[in-house]
């Protein structure tokens, strides 16, 4: 199938290294252990988590007296689930997504993706360019908008973040959307003042648009690896994340980085970026992604 197909490049790493193992050692003993566990560290899931895994399976082992390495493949499929999976994410009407990320994530690119999913489903969507530091962003997100036939409400650059907010909830009302996507700025280098920013904007939604649903999702790179959780904790720590987008996993060997993504930061991941297509966002389902990248 398609997320199969796109995850090739981590599907090849993390199988071949985990499938190596199982192959060489027969047996499932102290040695094949220590083995699996180097194989997932390997496979960027990072030393955390795979201790974690390795806890959990030896537990698993030992309650059903499994012995032979053959059978480790699919109750591991099933512990790595069980570590990235929550419950479904729900769009309530209205919502309004908060869209956080480091410049160059493929933030933009996941908000027009994310319009044309909901858009799919019957979901009146309207965008608020609220990234005014660079005018590239709201041109950028213009041209989402007029691919995915949404209105974008955008201020000229330098124009105050929370005034669009402000503006595109009366919007929202007006138009009775179902959702309104936020795209903020994602400079990181200046933490303090994108910090202090997010939380205006959030105070201004919390005021002018009560009873509305709330998410905040993080985009991070999934081609940067550990460096993507790392992100995510940053983040984390000064806006309150709901879930997180991990994008162009079509593009890297090191898609193991999901599994650890809500273990180390206990925010679920909720889409996928599998390419630049406006199709090319998947919602994250947990047992399908890890049948993807080992089964
Ligand atoms: P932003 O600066 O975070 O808004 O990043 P953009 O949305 O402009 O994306 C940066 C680059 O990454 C663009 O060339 C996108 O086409 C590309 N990109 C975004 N998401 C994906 C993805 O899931 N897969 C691949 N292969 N490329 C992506």
């Amino acid at each position: 199938d398609k997320l199969k197909e796109r995850v090739n490049k981590t599907r090849e790493n993390f199988s071949a290294k985990v499938n190596n193992v199982i192959k060489n050692f027969r047996k499932v003993d102290e040695e094949f252990f220590e083995e699996l566990e180097e194989a997932l560290i390997l496979s960027d899931i990072g030393y955390a988590t795979t201790e974690k895994v390795i806890g959990t399976l030896r537990d698993q082992v030992k309650e059903n007296k499994i012995s032979d390495s053959s059978e480790i493949k699919d109750i591991l499929v099933n512990i790595l689930a069980d570590y990235m999976s929550a419950p479904p994410l729900e769009i309530r009407k209205p919502t309004v997504m908060l869209i956080v990320g480091v410049n160059g994530v493929g933030k933009t690119t996941a908000i027009g993706k994310l319009t044309n999913y909901y858009n799919i489903q019957g979901k009146k969507v309207l965008l608020a360019a609220a990234d005014t530091f660079r005018a590239a962003a709201a041109e950028q997100l213009s041209i989402w908008g007029q691919r995915t036939n949404a209105r974008v409400i955008k201020y000229a650059e330098g124009a105050d973040p929370a005034a669009v907010v402000y503006d595109a909830i009366d919007a929202a009302k007006a138009a009775d959307s179902d959702l309104l996507i936020i795209d903020t700025a994602g400079r990181l280098h200046n933490k303090k003042n994108l910090m202090s920013e997010l939380e205006k904007i959030n105070r201004v939604i919390d005021k002018e648009y009560e009873g509305a649903n709330r998410e905040t999702f993080l985009v991070v790179d999934a081609t940067t690896g550990q460096n993507a959780i790392a992100q995510a904790e940053v983040f984390n720590k000064s806006v309150k994340l709901t879930g997180i987008i991990l994008t162009k996993l079509d593009g890297t060997a090191k898609g193991g980085v999901v599994c650890a993504v809500k273990d180390m930061t206990g925010v679920p991941v909720r889409f996928i970026g599998v390419g630049e297509g406006v199709d090319d966002l998947q919602p994250f389902d947990a047992h399908e992604f890890a049948r993807a990248i080992l089964g």
